[in-house]
């Protein structure tokens, strides 16, 4: 598998992550950006973005970020689609683990935001990682022929309900709302003749054994009963507000809230590795508080990696 050796790796493109890599890689620093998905952070969900200095207040949030994307590719950020399962900061090399590769930096930026939920339904908890998962490009090779069920009505979920039908006998589709029926992808899912849509649905219960997952318990709006459906993986995409640090483990110190603890340069407790934007839990979540802390990130890590001890402003050019 790949491995992939940088100055800095941020975990992360929403506007955090994104303003991070303009400014690592503006100061030259060889900069990665490993994003889950484009379209699913909490910019990327914000319809209108009327606050946002000197944008217009007419555009979408998510037009606002490919533009802070774009600006840093252009600056020499290599970014990435990838989903980010697990870290190791332990030693001067930071290792961040995705199913298509590992990425080493000098440098790691935790930059995933709050747009994360506690495991709320029945049995989820219990069999998670034994049958319950939340990416379908890390697991989904392993339910190759066998029934599996995702549930969530978002971009993501869409997404990655496609990536299952690559793998899975059936895909039982499970939304609690109306998908939108225009759009192409939620169409060319529906196309997909291993999908089966549980419309109006609701999930009561994940069930299982030593095993693992052996089943769900299913309840349409339009039924009395709750029904089984035999199946060995469900696939979660449902977001709430908590930061999304399930894959970093304790390596780093929270606070009581789930945010990272960083100090004024946005390092947290362990030697670098920096945290930014709303995974911080910050009191004020807006567009311009996360791409602020990137700021800060981006040039405390210039000075970290080149031992200054003063911190340059990216606009002295000598
Ligand atoms: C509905 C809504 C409306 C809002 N309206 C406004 C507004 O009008 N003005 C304003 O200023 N702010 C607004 N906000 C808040 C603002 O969007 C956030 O404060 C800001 O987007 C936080 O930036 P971030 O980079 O920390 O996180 P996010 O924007 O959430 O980006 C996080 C990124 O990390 C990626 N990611 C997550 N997990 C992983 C993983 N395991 N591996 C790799 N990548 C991962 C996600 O795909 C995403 O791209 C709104 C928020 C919401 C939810």
């Amino acid at each position: 598998m790949e491995v992939i050796e940088a100055d800095v790796v941020i975990v992360g493109g929403g506007p955090a992550g994104c303003t991070c890599a303009l400014y690592t890689s503006r100061a030259d620093l060889k900069t990665v950006v490993l994003d889950k998905n484009p379209s699913v952070g909490a910019l990327a969900i914000t319809h209108q973005i009327a606050n946002y200095p000197g944008v217009s207040n007419e555009m979408s949030g998510e037009d606002l970020l490919t533009l802070m994307r774009e600006q840093a590719i252009q600056y020499g950020t290599d970014y990435r689609r990838a989903q980010v399962f697990g870290i190791d900061i332990e030693g001067d090399w930071k290792t961040v683990y995705t199913p298509e590769g590992t990425y080493k930096g000098k440098a790691l930026v935790l930059a995933t935001g709050a747009m994360g939920r506690p495991a709320s339904f029945k049995g989820e908890a219990d069999f998670l990682g034994r049958g319950v998962s939340y990416c379908a490009t890390c697991d989904g090779a392993f339910y190759r022929g066998k029934p599996v069920a995702v549930v969530g009505v978002n971009k993501e979920a869409i997404e990655e309900a496609k990536v299952l039908t690559k793998f899975a006998s059936t895909v039982h589709w499970i939304t609690s709302n109306e998908p939108n029926q225009e759009d192409f992808h939620v169409k060319d899912l529906l196309e997909q003749s291993n999908v089966k849509h549980w419309n109006k649905t609701r999930l009561m219960l994940i069930e299982g054994d030593d095993g693992g997952v052996t089943g769900i318990r299913v309840k349409q709006r339009s039924e009395d009963l709750e029904q089984n459906l035999s199946l060995e993986g469900v696939f979660v995409y449902m977001s709430g507000s908590k930061p999304i640090t399930d894959f970093v483990g304790d390596q780093v110190a929270f606070k009581e809230d789930g945010g990272v603890v960083v100090d004024d340069f946005m390092s947290t407790t362990s030697e670098g590795v920096w945290a930014i934007g709303d995974i911080r839990n910050t009191p004020f979540k807006q567009a311009v508080v996360a791409a602020s802390d990137g700021c800060i990130a981006a040039m405390a890590i210039d000075r970290y990696l080149n031992s200054r001890k003063s911190i340059r402003v990216d606009w002295v050019h000598s």
